[in-house]
């Protein structure tokens, strides 16, 4: 008996960890590699599956029934495919485990529409992380490493926000604690899935592309984990992204307040929630590169960080809204106002926004069919211009040396600054 009782860790495997049979087993090293440790394990829907599910839910809404159950066909073989490989003893059951989820699709898809788009989508993309944690899970306990296999949606309860579900904490917390923590008894590993949880209703809901990262921080908090570990196919996090930027180097150290403003401009790091509940009970998270377990890769922390390199965020096809009163009137509170209910009921945000006297400048991602509506909606009191193909810069911790190397040779049409972050939006 121990009075001090093992904390756990959690780990978040990424799509890009179990996307082949071989990556799978290196997962699975890198697992073995930690034996004796108590540790919840999150795992993405493999490679590409959510990009695939997400054109089935179009096909589907779109009323082409054939395409969409066709297009699942292909989902369904390669996770067939992949179990072929990697499971040799229990492929029965983990084949009767995968059918479970393909039928829960199948039915759905075989009726007409009815509901929202947002509805189906998570009804259907949510397959795609309980396909590869039951491949995984089942590959894991054939290879020696018991585990205990949980479907996420009986433990992390939503709101029915489809899509960008919002988290009961109260109950996901009891519910962890009730049914989560006692496996720790009997198992050193627990396998389930992020991005997914669901309604009281029991209806599947999801919390965001690339919602893995906070549902890993969530369980971490309430587990109270010793720290949370995100495997990626980088060798740390970078100050810039390296396709742009040739020079783009690695950071070893970072603040949860850094993480949380890389990501707020659209640093593709981390999910933005992530930070929070692990700032709150003060987690370190880890970014480790599954490729090259060896590495350090990168902390994040509470303990801030001195002199990081500029840190630069490209967001391309920005769109620019110039929104002018139309009689010359100040842009007063009630405009406004309406203007911010706009763009929550579109679900847009702008990136950058000024305003004037008589008009107000946004900078939004060029999401076209969004873009259109809105700009009806606030031609109802406003003056509606656009210009597109812009490019919005930001650069943290900025030098007037970065800033001219960056915007050379470019027109600046917006600008604002504040004494670390730079952002200029660019034709
Ligand atoms: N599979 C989901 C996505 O690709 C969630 C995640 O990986 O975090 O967005
Ligand atoms: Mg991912």
């Amino acid at each position: 008996y121990s009075i001090n009782p093992q904390r756990m860790k959690v780990f978040k495997f990424g799509g890009a960890s179990s996307n082949t049979v071989e990556r799978i087993i290196n997962t699975g090293n890198i697992i073995k590699s930690f034996k004796g440790e108590k540790i919840l394990i999150i795992i993405s829907a493999m490679g590409k599956t959510t990009n695939a599910l997400e054109k089935v839910v179009d096909a589907f809404f779109a009323g082409r029934k054939e395409d969409a159950l066709q297009l699942f066909e292909q989902v369904k073989e390669s996770h067939l495919s992949t179990l072929k490989y990697l499971i040799t003893l229990n492929w029965q059951q983990a084949e009767n485990q995968l059918k479970d989820f393909f039928t829960e699709v199948e039915w759905l898809l075989h009726d007409k529409p009815v509901r929202g788009y947002d509805y189906y989508y998570d009804q259907i993309v949510c397959c795609g992380e309980l396909l590869s944690t039951s491949l995984v899970s089942i590959y894991l306990n054939e290879a020696g490493v018991k585990n205990k296999w949980v479907d996420v949606r009986d433990i992390v309860r939503t709101d029915d926000n489809f899509r960008d579900a919002y988290i009961n904490w109260n109950y996901t917390q009891q519910k962890v604690k009730a049914d989560i923590e006692p496996l720790f008894t009997d198992f050193d590993i627990v396998i389930t899935q992020g991005f997914i949880g669901a309604t009281d209703e029991n209806e599947s809901t999801t919390l965001g592309r690339e919602g893995s990262d906070f549902s890993a921080a969530i369980f971490a908090n309430i587990l109270d984990a010793e720290s949370q570990t995100i495997w990626k196919d980088v060798e740390a996090v970078m100050n810039a992204d390296p396709k742009e930027f040739a020079d783009a180097e690695n950071i070893y150290a970072l603040s949860y307040r850094e993480v949380v403003e890389m990501a707020y401009y659209g640093a593709q790091v981390i999910h933005p929630k992530t930070i929070k509940p692990l700032e709150n009970k003060n987690i370190p998270l880890h970014v480790r590169c599954f490729l090259n377990p060896q590495l350090p890769g990168t902390v994040i922390s509470s303990k801030p960080v001195h002199n990081l390199p500029p840190v630069i965020v490209l967001k391309k096809d920005q769109v620019l809204m110039e929104l002018s009163s139309k009689d010359f009137s100040f842009v007063e509170e009630k405009p406004m106002s309406q203007l911010h209910e706009m763009f929550a009921s579109i679900k847009i945000r702008p990136n950058l926004s000024q305003n004037g006297a008589i008009s107000l400048l946004c900078c939004l991602d060029d999401k076209a069919e969004k873009i259109e509506k809105l700009a009806l909606a606030a031609s109802e009191i406003f003056d509606v211009q656009i210009e597109k193909n812009l490019t919005l810069l930001t650069i943290r911790h900025y030098t007037p040396e970065k800033i001219q190397e960056l915007t050379k040779g470019k027109t600046i049409v917006l600008e604002q600054k504040t004494t670390e972050t730079i952002q200029v939006l660019m034709r």
